[in-house]
């Protein structure tokens, strides 16, 4: 998804960043090559439109000229546009039992799998027990279809088929109470295209329902056509948010924003296969941080420029020549406590997200106190080469420092780990580390 649109922002910005100072010129065909790349990413020129003015409006004032990095500042502000089109994480609401999730949507789009889907995320992340029922009263292969993917997961479904007509729904709730479940998800016909028959129907369905939840379901293969659709069942039947499906195999996104833009209702999750366990939560942030690409370098810099100090600078210096050593990991803790938590820092550079669970932040400041009396009773030698640490060394080192030799085996462990990070941000910059992460 988006790798369309990333490759060719990715792109854009590279030859931008070498220019250092922008232009109003440099700016408007900056923007112009970012509105071609949406354009063919199938996103509808609406969102563009107004997308790329509200970009320019803020990028014109005086914080650009002002900025250490004008083409990373442009890049930020776009990105805080797309994040706010994208808007926030939104999670499918059952507040009670008996509680009914519609989905509705085009015939084809996924509406079963997706129900099976829903129901299999449901029980697993949420411990809740679902109930199935297909209502395709006319095409009884459609509730069929239900049944086999239901009863192959363990899903209680109903399985009359002779069932005609909204009347049958009435006892839905009682047969689903009647079963244990907590919940119940309603699979519904569909078109090939948006028509007044299926209107009318859905309106009936739901009308006859009341379900606590109606959701849209929304192939993404459907570019800027999606908006017809969404507006068509927004005003003909009306729905709370959407589910994106075949996510995985459009590389272009221009459904996804298009429908937040326009329709400005949650996604609140994306179908990324057939499997039944194909189903991920829509994170914001992260499918802006595929559009954009590099990450937030630009806030990272600034943070870093308010709390950096000359001896930082000579250290990265020394560090930039040779080797990393136990004064140069000092250095770095010291420095990784003044910019604060490390995991925010983290945020701002996609990718860097799993490195968050190697770094304890809270525990930082204690451990500093332990890693510098540790590191004082080391000999020169054994500073600048801790290859030589051998167990008698270290066991000497806890004696001397009064610590433990875990502490000191604690210790050399983030040591060499730093050492490692250090040597693949030199190689390969940020990317490196990018691609050691992935
Ligand atoms: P419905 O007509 O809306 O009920 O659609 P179905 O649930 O029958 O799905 C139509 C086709 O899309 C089936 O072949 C599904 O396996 C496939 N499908 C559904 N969701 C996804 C998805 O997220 N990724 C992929 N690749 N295929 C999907
Ligand atoms: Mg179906």
């Amino acid at each position: 998804m988006f790798e369309f649109i990333q490759e060719k922002i990715t792109k854009l910005f590279d030859k931008l960043s070498k220019r250092g100072l922008l232009s109003e010129q440099d700016i408007d065909d900056a923007l112009k090559d970012v509105r071609i790349a949406l354009l063919e990413a199938d996103v509808h020129y609406r969102v563009v439109k107004e997308l790329l003015e509200s970009v320019k409006q803020k990028v014109m004032g005086e914080e650009l000229s002002k900025s250490i990095n004008p083409s990373q500042y442009l890049l930020r502000v776009l990105k805080t546009e797309l994040i706010g089109i994208m808007g926030a994480p939104a999670a499918v609401k059952i507040s009670g039992t008996g509680d009914i999730v519609m989905l509705l949507g085009l015939q084809g789009t996924g509406k079963t799998t997706t129900a099976v889907k829903l129901a299999k995320y449901m029980r697993d992340k949420r411990g809740l027990k679902p109930y199935l029922v297909s209502i395709d009263f006319t095409r009884p292969a459609a509730q069929e279809q239900l049944i086999t993917l239901a009863k192959a997961h363990g899903f209680p479904v109903n399985e009359d088929v002779s069932a005609k007509g909204i009347g049958a729904l009435d006892d839905i709730r009682l047969v689903s109470a009647r079963q244990g479940c907590d919940f119940i998800i309603v699979d519904t016909a569909g078109r090939l295209h948006i028509d007044t028959d299926l209107v009318n129907e859905l309106k009936q369905v739901k009308h006859a329902l009341h379900p606590a939840q109606t959701i849209l379901v929304i192939d993404s293969m459907m570019g800027h056509d999606v908006l017809k659709m969404a507006e068509g069942f927004q005003q003909g039947v009306g729905y709370d948010g959407a589910i994106f499906t075949k996510f995985e195999g459009d590389s272009r996104g221009g459904a996804v924003l298009s429908f937040r833009k326009i329709i400005n209702k949650p996604i609140y999750y994306v179908g990324v296969g057939e499997a039944v366990s194909a189903l991920e939560p829509f994170e914001p942030e992260r499918m802006v941080a595929r559009i954009v690409g590099s990450g937030d370098v630009e806030g990272l810099v600034e943070k870093m420029s308010e709390v950096v100090t000359g001896e930082d600078v000579r250290h990265a210096q020394r560090l930039a020549k040779g080797k990393f050593t136990f004064p140069d990991f000092i250095q770095q803790l010291k420095m990784m406590k003044r910019l604060g938590p490390v995991e925010s820092l983290f945020d701002m550079v996609p990718g860097f997200g799993k490195l968050k669970k190697n770094v304890r932040t809270d525990t930082l400041k204690q451990d500093m106190k332990v890693y510098e009396a540790i590191i004082s009773s080391m000999t020169d030698q054994e500073r600048r080469n801790p290859d030589i640490l051998n167990g008698k060394r270290r066991q000497r080192i806890a004696q001397g420092s009064g610590t433990k030799p875990e502490d000191v085996n604690r210790l050399i462990k983030r040591f060499y780990e730093s050492q490692r990070m250090m040597d693949i941000l030199q190689k390969g910059g940020i990317k490196g580390i990018q691609r050691f992460l992935q």
